[in-house]
């Protein structure tokens, strides 16, 4: 069976920003055994863009040359070892189904990333990362095959250079692997995250008192269900900028002045954790509203489509809060999607 190919195809279902956008040559993989194919078409035709489930993209233009859509499917246990367990998962499962799976396994470990939009293949792109967790906590190792030659190669976690929402494969040097297939390390004892205290708060409200991994996940679909907008209903990629890492002594320069200003210990003890969101609401933007593109009424850090803002307007937007925040406190606001 060929992969398919769709020309002229509309991306706006393939997007959480559900921004018109068309691809020239739309590829969808499903399987395995199509990726030889599937990479000397993408060689024809270049340049490829991989597509996941669009959670984390915001299209500005119609992307060039053609766009590789990762519907590869399959999951399974590989290994135990007393209470460890491996299992690996096929690029273009759905995350959430994925955790799901894991927790009815009795597996521990990815509860906290419950409800994360988008697929596997993508969760280690930006190390993606909720309630006290990233994926890189239980990053076993992913199979990636280049996109420029076809060479296939096994990356493990020091080879991913996961960082906060940030890995290899967001920056050039990365950008021309597949992944293909996602291992995890999971563990049947529980080893429970709940560091953030909304998570203890809604375990207390769901009134349990010794949770397990389904509890957690149950209590983080809760909490998410009711904080972050839901794509289906109004356009958006989540967050649309990481939280800033800048040295400590700035972060308390800035705390002097503004001592309501959260801070957050940062990557080592010599920086600090600003809230995004927070700065972003200092400088008024909350449910800022130019045409259809927008700034959730609740969420400073996320940014909408209320109906029909191209990406290059929501990018507008972005680009004046960013600005906005650079003039009042100096700092830099880093995107979080990827802007095509
Ligand atoms: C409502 C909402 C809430 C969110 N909450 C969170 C959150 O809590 N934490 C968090 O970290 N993120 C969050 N996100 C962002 C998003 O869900 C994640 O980044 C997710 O991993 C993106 O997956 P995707 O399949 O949709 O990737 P896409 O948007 O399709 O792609 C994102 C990037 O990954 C690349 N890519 C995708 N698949 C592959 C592959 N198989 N091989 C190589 N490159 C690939 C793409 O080329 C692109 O550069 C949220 C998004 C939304 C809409």
């Amino acid at each position: 069976m060929a992969p398919t190919l769709r020309r002229a195809a509309s991306l706006k279902a393939l997007n959480t920003f559900g921004v018109e956008a068309r691809a020239d040559r739309l590829l969808e993989l499903r399987d395995a055994a199509d990726l030889p194919a599937a990479l000397e078409l993408l060689r024809a035709h270049p340049p490829a863009l991989v597509l996941g489930g669009g959670s984390n993209l915001l299209f500005t233009r119609d992307p060039p040359g053609t766009v590789l859509r990762v519907m590869l499917a399959g999951r399974r246990l590989l290994d135990e070892a007393g209470d460890d367990v491996r299992v690996e998962a096929a690029a273009g499962e759905n995350w959430h189904a994925f955790v799901g799976w894991t927790i009815d396994q009795g597996l521990n470990g990815l509860e906290n990333l419950s409800l994360i939009p988008g697929s596997v293949g993508a969760s280690p792109v930006q190390n993606v990362g909720a309630y006290g967790v990233e994926v890189r906590d239980c990053f076993d190792s992913l199979d990636a095959v280049s996109l420029h030659d076809g060479t296939a190669r096994r990356f493990d976690a020091a080879d991913c250079a996961f960082g906060y929402r940030d890995s290899v494969f967001k920056h050039p040097e990365g950008s021309h692997w597949l992944i293909t297939v996602v291992r995890f390390r999971l563990s049947r004892a529980p080893r429970l995250r709940l560091d953030y205290g909304e998570l203890r708060d809604e375990l207390r409200t769901l009134g349990v008192a010794s949770p397990g991994a389904r509890d957690v996940a149950d209590a983080v679909c809760a909490i998410r269900r009711r904080k972050l907008p839901d794509p289906a209903s109004i356009g958006n990629a989540g967050s649309f900028f990481k939280n800033p890492i800048v040295d400590r002594a700035i972060a308390e320069r800035l705390c002097a002045g503004h001592p309501a200003m959260p801070i957050h210990p940062g990557d080592s003890p010599a920086t600090a954790k600003l809230s995004a969101a927070w700065l972003i609401d200092r400088c008024g933007w909350k449910g800022h509203r130019e045409g259809d593109a927008g700034v959730h009424a609740q969420h400073a850090l996320v940014l909408v489509n209320h109906g029909h803002a191209s990406g290059a307007q929501i990018l507008a937007l972005a680009e004046r809060i960013r600005e906005s925040v650079r003039q009042r406190f100096g700092v830099e606001l880093e995107r979080e999607p990827v802007v095509v």
